[in-house]
């Protein structure tokens, strides 16, 4: 894996935290003088724990993959797209490859980091065009990017096929898997040890309903985790927030996927039967992509009854689209009931 990494972080020297240097050889320390914390007990006057080592343990667990395959983003996952590209990619001189319509982050990050981004169309019914992927890369190549469930279109692409661009791909290939837990296709995550070259990312801001706490997660081989780490801000999680997430993974508060699921297909079903609804896309997240007559009046319609969506229409393949989050029961019917008086 060393050889995909940029040289000027394979040398660097990373920042030691005072915690790190000191190696306490079984020795009871009760007096801590080095930091430069208050010494006031307050929930948080110490630094948090840079190494995330509790949380990893209990992530270890939830996704059954070894600690040390596992790097942890105090801005979600966003955090961990960023950090893909400072540990690969040499700024002005490599480039990635991204299928479009998806995400936005990927083009956004690799602009700041001056990388080049070749988008790849995904195919007319948003399947995976294996072989234009391979063919748009070349020796500078470092990453490919792939989110499945893809969003906004929905769908999750099938495994054997990113499998397939992993094995034929000399880089690493990223999946996103923000929307995986509502998908019944599968993870990559129990792929990676077998393919070192693949990255697996999740979140807890999705399905687990904690997106105001910026928490997602990196899985890799232990190499790319050992350098994922020395780049990342030593303090990227505070302390604060590692303990609410361990409280609430206890707690399994706030996964309310078989709901989200079910809701999900019903308020399909009952778009599909609104004659201003030309398409409902098929779904593995917990969105629909749908077509329309006239997306952006529906979207001004819908937003002057207190309603908002994501109006998608300018992406590729995505003209008259609306992508709409689903909600509660009642937020759900409320949308059914606006979308089936509209254009009144
Ligand atoms: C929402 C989303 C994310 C962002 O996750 P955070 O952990 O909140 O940063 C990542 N990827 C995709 C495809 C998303 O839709």
């Amino acid at each position: 894996m060393k050889k995909y990494i940029r040289p000027n972080i394979l040398n660097l020297e990373p920042y030691s935290t005072a915690r790190d240097e000191f190696q306490g050889a079984g020795i009871d320390i009760d007096v801590w003088l080095d930091a430069n914390e208050s010494p006031y007990p307050s929930t948080v006057n110490r630094y948090p724990d840079p190494h995330q080592k509790e949380l990893k343990k209990r992530i270890s667990s939830l996704f059954n993959i070894p600690e040390d395959m596992i790097f942890v983003g105090g801005a979600g996952s966003d955090e961990a797209i960023d950090v893909t590209f400072r540990v690969f990619c040499r700024p002005g001189v490599d480039n990635v490859v991204a299928i479009t319509p998806s995400y936005g982050v990927y083009k956004v990050s690799a602009a700041i980091n001056d990388v080049e981004l070749r988008e790849v169309l995904l195919n007319e019914d948003f399947s995976l065009p294996v072989e234009r992927i391979l063919a748009a890369t070349d020796s500078n190549t470092k990453l490919i990017w792939i989110c499945s469930p893809n969003n906004p279109t929905g769908n999750a692409l099938p495994k054997e096929e990113i499998k397939h661009i992993a094995g034929n791909f000399d880089g690493i290939v990223i999946v996103d898997e923000a929307y995986a837990d509502f998908s019944d296709k599968g993870s990559m995550i129990d792929d990676i040890r077998e393919l070192p070259n693949v990255i697996v990312l999740r979140t807890f801001s999705k399905a687990w309903g904690m997106a105001g706490m910026r928490a997602g997660m990196a899985f890799a081989d232990p190499v790319i985790i050992e350098y994922f780490d020395r780049v990342k801000y030593p303090y990227n999680m505070s302390s604060i927030i590692q303990r609410e997430l361990l409280r609430r993974i206890d707690e399994g508060t706030g996964n309310h996927i078989p709901q989200l699921i079910s809701e999900r297909d019903k308020l399909a079903a009952a778009l599909n039967e609104i004659s201003t609804v030309r398409k409902v896309y098929p779904s593995d997240a917990n969105f629909l992509l749908i077509k329309v007559e006239d997306a952006n009046n529906m979207y001004d319609y819908l937003m002057k009854n207190g309603v908002i969506v994501r109006n998608r229409s300018k992406m590729p393949l995505c003209a008259g689209t609306l992508r709409i989050t689903v909600g509660t029961p009642e937020e759900n019917k409320r949308i059914i009931e606006l979308i089936s008086k509209y254009p009144k």
